[in-house]
């Protein structure tokens, strides 16, 4: 590779207590890149792209985020929050603010945008996932799929640099995933470094670069998706494919 990676991950390993959750994980991220995880549930996945925006802790290893090293000795963790945008699967809106509000809230608190701007921000990503006629309502009046748009507006108006999505798909009613897929298509076409842990598949096919599988913290398997699919390299990710494809 010859530009330094925007994520950075070596030899990382983390306990909760006595459990080893993650093992000696290495991965490097280029710019524009993305990369699907997938595996079994319990394998470390959320655990794994929580470190990457620190919402975790680690004890071993180095992760490194366009130039912003992570762990114990960082100071700004909202240094980090602002370079790397992050959707769950539960959508985690603001129930008791306007969809609006929940875009505008991080920009004006953590970038400190004028309300103004970070308003305008706003509505452009609010156009871009298909939903600006929805700027004032709130949360709970929106569908599934809508909601989670709002999430990926929401971190967008941060400009972040990376997109973190934790089986952004896997909480909604199968008519709502194309919609949210179609949006992360899309971000991707845009150019924009993604990490997407997912077991859709279809997505995995058409957009990742790479597709990693964990299993019992540990990456088994590091492959593109043509590869991945037609020709797996370990006999879990054969199991894994069968038992989900
Ligand atoms: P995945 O996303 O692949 O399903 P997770 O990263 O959520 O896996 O969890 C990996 C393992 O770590 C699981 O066994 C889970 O029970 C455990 N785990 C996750 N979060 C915590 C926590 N805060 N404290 C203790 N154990 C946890
Ligand atoms: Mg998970």
């Amino acid at each position: 590779m010859t530009t330094d990676p925007i994520v950075g991950i070596a030899g990382l390993n983390k306990w909760f207590g006595d459990f080893h959750v993650l093992r000696d994980i290495e991965v490097d991220v280029a710019k524009g890149e993305r990369i699907v995880i997938c595996g079994p549930s319990g394998s470390g996945k959320s655990t794994f792209i929580r470190c990457i925006n620190a919402l975790e802790e680690f004890q071993e290893g180095r992760i490194v985020v366009d130039g912003i090293e992570l762990g114990p000795q960082l100071r700004r963790v909202d240094e980090v929050r602002r370079e790397v945008g992050m959707v769950f699967q539960s959508f985690n809106l603001f129930p008791h603010l306007t969809v609006l509000e929940n875009c505008t809230l991080a920009p004006i608190w953590v970038r400190h945008m004028p309300k103004k701007d970070a308003e305008a921000a706003a509505m452009k990503y609010l156009e871009r996932v298909k939903i600006p006629h929805q700027a004032s309502k709130y949360p709970g009046q929106l569908s599934g799929g809508q909601q989670q748009r709002v999430a990926i507006a929401r971190a967008l108006t941060m400009n972040p640099k990376v997109m973190l999505f934790d089986e952004p798909t896997s909480a909604l009613d199968p008519e709502m995933v194309k919609e949210v897929l179609d949006t992360m298509v899309d971000l991707a076409k845009e150019g924009m470094t993604m990490l997407v842990v997912t077991h859709e598949m279809g997505f995995a096919r058409e957009v990742a670069n790479r597709i990693i599988f964990m299993d019992a913290g540990q990456i088994i398997e590091t492959n593109t998706p043509e590869n991945f699919f037609a020709n797996p390299q370990h006999a879990r990710t054969k199991l894994f494919l069968s038992q989900i494809l």
